[in-house]
């Protein structure tokens, strides 16, 4: 892929200004459908549906600006844009297998795509054995002749563990597998899964790439045959894609990306030292600190981390862990991640009282993501939140 600097494809891209009186943010194509001069056109058009514009459930400018810079970003030949990250975990999944075949997962991959794996699958006679993933050779094990995908999700956005990209596209390679990526933890400008030789690369798009708390969607890239694969069968007969306000508003989120990722960058190794320097905290897990146990493989395909992470309290106690969360008056007790606003989840949210288990440091962890506020304004928090554990 041509190797076009980040700056022009965040700025112009894709964007045809002339054709729009040269105004800078594009116009919302708000329509449904698209008129033709001539029956050859129209002729045209219905026999690719993918490049022309026929239909908005198919294709619609707004979305083919968004489309062709995130594919540039992610060094990949095409791109979808769908209306959630669920769905084009969804769609890439069942555009990769039949009847009969197998699957192997990285160990808690995104709640959804692991209900998917368990629950939708097994009715059409398809298993998923799920490993590890921070050793190549679970995979190569796990492989049965009728393994047709590898699905991946590096670093994972709960336990933060990493998977060799690159030695399991090469593996996956000579057994015809076709391997999927969750890249929402980096987005495109921190980790390249395409240039590492992973087939489909996804985000859910509500995070960074929209960045702003106000759309939920999800990002494929891949291939011009695999994008055109899954547009003319899954893509189209669900209906998935992304309106154009949804699409317009993405990017404008995108000319912001670069800023936004180096600011929540730098706020979070803030926040880990300052976890760090606290007797509260048993330990911190973040994949761009010097302590991190797969540090090496973060150097090789990472350059970047962006703004979660998690840590354990050192406590024996439920109720000083619901303290410390009832306590913090501006980081957001919220799922998501990937706006402008710190939000945290506790593990105890998902768990009762009589189910803790003080020993298991699982259900001492809280997921912080650190979002663009002033670094000390965050940590300021933290203290008050702290504050009322009272030992
Ligand atoms: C949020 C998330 C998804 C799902 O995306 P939605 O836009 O919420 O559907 C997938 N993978 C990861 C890692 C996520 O954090």
């Amino acid at each position: 892929m041509e190797n076009i600097p980040v700056s022009e494809i965040i700025n112009e891209l894709g964007e045809d200004r002339e054709k729009y009186f040269n105004a800078v943010a594009p116009p919302i194509f708000q329509t449904s459908n698209f008129a033709f001069e001539s029956v050859s056109d129209f002729r045209k058009a219905l026999k690719d549906e993918a490049s022309a514009f026929l239909y908005s459930r198919g294709n619609n400018p707004s979305l083919a600006i968004l489309q062709k810079k995130l594919a540039a970003l992610s060094h990949a030949e095409a791109c979808l844009v769908l209306n959630s990250g669920a769905g084009a975990i969804f769609v890439s999944v069942l555009a990769n297998v039949k009847s009969g075949d197998h699957i192997i997962s990285v160990e808690n991959p995104y709640s959804w795509a692991k209900k998917m794996f368990d629950n939708v699958l097994p009715r059409f006679g398809i298993t998923t054995t799920y490993v590890d993933g921070r050793d190549v050779t679970e995979f190569k094990k796990s492989i049965r002749p009728n393994t047709t995908l590898i699905y991946l999700e590096s670093p994972n956005s709960w336990t933060f563990y990493l998977q060799d990209l690159k030695a399991v596209a090469d593996l996956a390679k000579q057994h015809h597998i076709v391997t999927i990526c969750d890249n929402s933890y980096c987005t495109p400008l921190y980790q390249k899964p395409i240039d590492l030789g992973i087939d489909i690369t996804l985000q859910s798009a509500t995070k960074y790439i929209n960045g702003h708390s106000d759309v939920v969607a999800g990002v494929l890239c891949g291939t011009k045959a695999m994008m055109g694969k899954i547009f003319i069968s899954e893509y189209m007969n669900l209906g998935i894609g992304t309106t154009p306000f949804n699409a317009w508003l993405m990017v404008r989120g995108l000319r912001t990306l670069q800023v936004r990722m180096e600011r929540v960058s730098q706020n979070a190794a803030k926040v880990v030292e300052f976890l760090k320097t606290r007797n509260e905290v048993e330990s911190v897990s973040f994949p761009m600190d010097k302590d991190f146990p797969q540090k090496e493989l973060v150097q090789k395909q990472m350059t970047g981390g962006g703004g979660l992470l998690s840590f354990v309290l050192k406590t024996k106690d439920f109720n000083q862990i619901e303290s410390f969360c009832n306590g913090l008056n501006h980081i957001l007790m919220a799922v998501s991640w990937g706006g402008h606003e710190s939000l945290i989840i506790p593990a105890i949210s998902s768990i009762s009282p009589d189910e803790f288990h003080p020993e298991n440091p699982e259900h001492r962890r809280l997921r912080l993501y650190i979002g663009l506020e002033d670094p000390d304004y965050l940590t300021e928090d933290l203290k008050t939140g702290l504050s009322k554990m009272s030992y």
